[in-house]
């Protein structure tokens, strides 16, 4: 039976990686990735020669049969994303999806590694033994929703944004209470050289971050609601 690995890789910092993660990176025969040249950089830096592929829910026909052909001639892949958890609001959850439709003969084995939820909730310092995970807000549509979500969550709230549209969404959350004192962490640039962690209300984080150049990756947690 064939074996696709899921691999959880860095969020960051290239260090970040089990050593079993790296021994099945080696040993497969195929690297299904997000972006070939985001996973080349990772496996250039361990010297890891196993050929890759970019796949994505859209790929072609000729391509998913390519896939299908190696799987059943017995070869084993892994799947891994551009950073993190694959399948954590990335490309990864839709591509699971279908190839447990177009190959269900494959034994799936998950070889989990860092996510940008799990290191933010380890740093949160708020009580994180039961959590909610939002994924990104929606640019349009249902917005307001997704605020008031978070604003009412009786746990405590992860959610990921870009760093164009940050500033917006702390806004966003805060218009919808304009007295919440709530506690937030911010956390920019998550074992990246240029990691900082903002803590306060929502209206001090933000000044911070304004403070400081606006760039990198974001993660947000808001304090449960009491
Ligand atoms: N699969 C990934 C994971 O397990 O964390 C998440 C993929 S999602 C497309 C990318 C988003 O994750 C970024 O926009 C940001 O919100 C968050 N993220 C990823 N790496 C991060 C980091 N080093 N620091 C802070 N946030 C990060």
């Amino acid at each position: 039976m064939s074996t696709l690995y899921i691999v959880a890789t860095p969020i960051g910092n290239l260090s970040d990686i089990s050593p079993r993660a790296l021994e099945i990176l080696k040993g497969v025969d195929l690297i299904l990735c997000e972006d070939t040249r985001v996973t080349k950089k990772l496996l250039d830096h361990y010297n890891i020669k196993t050929p890759t592929l970019s796949y994505h829910q859209h790929s072609k026909i000729k391509k998913v049969n390519y896939i299908l052909d190696q799987l059943k001639k017995g070869k084993n892949l892994a799947l891994v994303s551009d950073a993190g958890t694959p399948g954590i609001s990335d490309p990864g959850n839709k591509l699971i999806e279908s190839i447990l439709t177009k190959f269900n003969f494959v034994r799936i084995v998950p070889v989990p590694g860092p996510s940008a939820v799990t290191a933010v909730a380890s740093v949160s310092g708020f009580p994180m033994d039961k959590f909610i995970f939002m994924g990104f807000p929606p640019v349009k549509k249902k917005r307001k929703k997704f605020f008031q979500e978070i604003i009412n969550s009786k746990h405590p709230v992860i959610f990921y944004e870009s760093p164009h549209r940050i500033i917006k969404s702390l806004r966003d959350l805060q218009g919808t209470n304009t007295k919440l004192t709530r506690k937030i962490v911010v956390a920019r640039e998550l074992t990246k050289k240029f990691e900082t962690i903002y803590r306060g209300t929502i209206e001090e984080v933000i000044e911070k971050i304004e403070k400081d150049k606006i760039k990198g990756e974001f993660v947000i947690v808001l304090e449960e609601k009491r």
